[in-house]
């Protein structure tokens, strides 16, 4: 065990939440092994707080912050500086601190060209077929044009996000080296190419839901040369399995985490790791993850003491911020079910309210909760919609998964809470007495609601989170 002593220079994480991630696994090998006096640790920070976080890490000479989900954009205002790549990518998830403010940079687009060095997976002269077009995507598809693909083709749900990236792209290398297309035109891309490097991007497969892949058109596999999965939980996604029943080669993107962890140390160090010092800690995050896997596999026997939670209530009334706390301090699996019908649907909830209306987001809503049921899943915990249980149907399917706890906070609390809130469709606008009356009558209306779904009413007011949870 290293000693931490009064010159230990300090470097961490940012991000919301922070708790599960390996970056200081990464990085505290990574001291030890090269013999550097640093400590890196995790600093949860809301989004509200960014700026105050990057200022605040300034003053206390913070050495180096890696930045990540939901920040990486968030974070660019309150930098001294932003490497050309990073602008470009228009992400930044590396801060070294420099003289008079952080610079920040993209370590993301190197971890994925070290990990396809790693594992030689040659991109000069192919084509790269990215699936997503998300954050991550934009970090690859950089590194894809970097690398020297012939083609950089980026299919995604949202045909917008794809060509987006692809005009930043083509803009940085001044090459028209990078496309992007409808998911619906995959198929006939694939049909008439082959030898492709296949990349998958996106969120989909991602534990829990190992079972999903973004697309199982046969000629997309057929045809590729070998593929990486930048998802490294599960160890082998669905996507990769249909790469290797095919014989291919297909990675996943623990590799390439690593990857970009160790560029930040080198940045924040001034030093080189060697290729045998990132195998070193591969083999650390590697046992890492099966030991979490293991545990994930043992949720069964573990956590079903008190088998899924679902917490209902009004807005505000503190099921994420509760959920959160359960996953971070509980070893409960959090499900948020706005968040997750966000991700499938790919629009955001007051966007799905604009343009279906509330009673399509209903049906969605629904269809989210079957779908989850047939799973049987354990140790999780559902943070769930506020108007989720109005739909009697629904009640009983919330029942069917797990113990519904309806969290009861009192109207004048809920104001305080939401007063600032924006994000709310059925909120849209209402601000003071007439938010306050708004909040009484859809109370007024869902309360016997939540109470008829509900195996237990938790009353919050006062409780801390601990309290909260030796009451449930
Ligand atoms: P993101 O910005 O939220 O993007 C998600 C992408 O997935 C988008 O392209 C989105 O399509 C697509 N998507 C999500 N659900 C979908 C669905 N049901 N059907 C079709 N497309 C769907 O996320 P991100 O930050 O790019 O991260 C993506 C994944 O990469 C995550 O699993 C993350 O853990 C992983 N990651 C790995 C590393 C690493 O170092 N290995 C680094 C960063 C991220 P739309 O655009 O249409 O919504």
């Amino acid at each position: 065990m290293r000693m931490i002593n009064g010159t230990t220079a300090v470097c961490g994480l940012i991000g919301n939440p922070v708790s599960h991630s390996i970056s200081p696994l990464i990085h505290n090998n990574l001291a030890e092994k090269q013999g550097l006096d640093m400590a890196y640790v995790n600093f949860c920070v809301e989004k509200e707080k960014v700026g105050e976080a990057v200022r605040g890490a300034d003053a206390l000479s913070i050495r180096g912050l890696n930045v990540t989900v939901p920040h990486k954009q968030a974070v660019m205002p309150y930098l001294k500086a932003i490497d050309p790549a990073a602008e470009a990518i228009g992400a930044v998830n590396t801060l070294v601190r420099t003289e008079g403010g952080f610079k920040g940079y993209n370590t993301d687009f190197i971890g994925f060209e070290r990990e396809c060095e790693h594992f030689g997976v040659e991109l000069a002269g192919k084509i790269a077929l990215l699936l997503g077009a998300g954050g991550a995507a934009r970090a690859v598809a950089f590194a894809c044009a970097d690398m020297g693909a012939k083609e950089v083709v980026i299919f995604n749900r949202t045909q917008e996000k794809a060509a987006d990236i692809a005009d930043a792209v083509n803009k940085f290398a001044a090459t028209g080296v990078a496309r992007g297309l409808a998911m619906s035109e995959l198929e006939s891309f694939a049909k008439v190419h082959e030898g492709y490097v296949l990349v998958q991007t996106t969120s989909v497969g991602l534990h829990p839901h190992v079972d999903e892949v973004i697309t199982d058109l046969s000629v997309v596999y057929d045809h590729a040369e070998c593929g990486v999965d930048i998802i490294y939980n599960p160890e082998t996604t669905k996507f990769m399995k249909l790469l290797q029943e095919r014989g291919k080669k297909a990675y996943n993107g623990l590799t390439m985490l690593l990857y970009q962890g160790v560029a930040s140390f080198e940045l924040w160090n001034d030093v080189k790791v060697s290729r045998s010092v990132a195998e070193d800690v591969l083999s650390i995050l590697e046992a890492e993850m099966e030991r979490r896997r293991a545990g994930e596999s043992a949720a069964g026997t573990v956590k079903s003491d008190k088998g899924n939670l679902v917490l209902t209530g009004f807005m505000g009334s503190g099921k994420t911020t509760f959920g959160i706390w359960l996953a971070q301090n509980k070893g409960y699996m959090l499900l948020d079910t706005d968040a997750e019908i966000e991700k499938e649907q790919g629009r955001a909830i007051k966007d799905i309210f604009a343009t279906d209306g509330e009673e399509a987001f209903r049906d969605m809503e629904t269809e989210f909760l079957k779908k989850l049921n047939e799973r049987k899943l354990t140790g999780v915990v559902l943070s769930v919609g506020g108007g989720m249980p109005v739909r009697e149907e629904n009640r009983a399917l919330l029942k069917s998964f797990g113990k519904v706890v309806y969290l009861k906070a009192e109207p004048d609390e809920l104001v305080k809470r939401l007063t600032k809130d924006t994000t709310r469709p059925l909120l849209a606008g209402k601000t003071g007495a007439e938010l306050k009356a708004h909040i009484e009558t859809l109370m007024g209306r869902r309360e016997s609601q939540y109470l008829d779904g509900a195996n237990q009413v938790l009353e919050t007011a006062g409780l801390s989170f601990e309290e909260m949870w030796r009451k449930l």
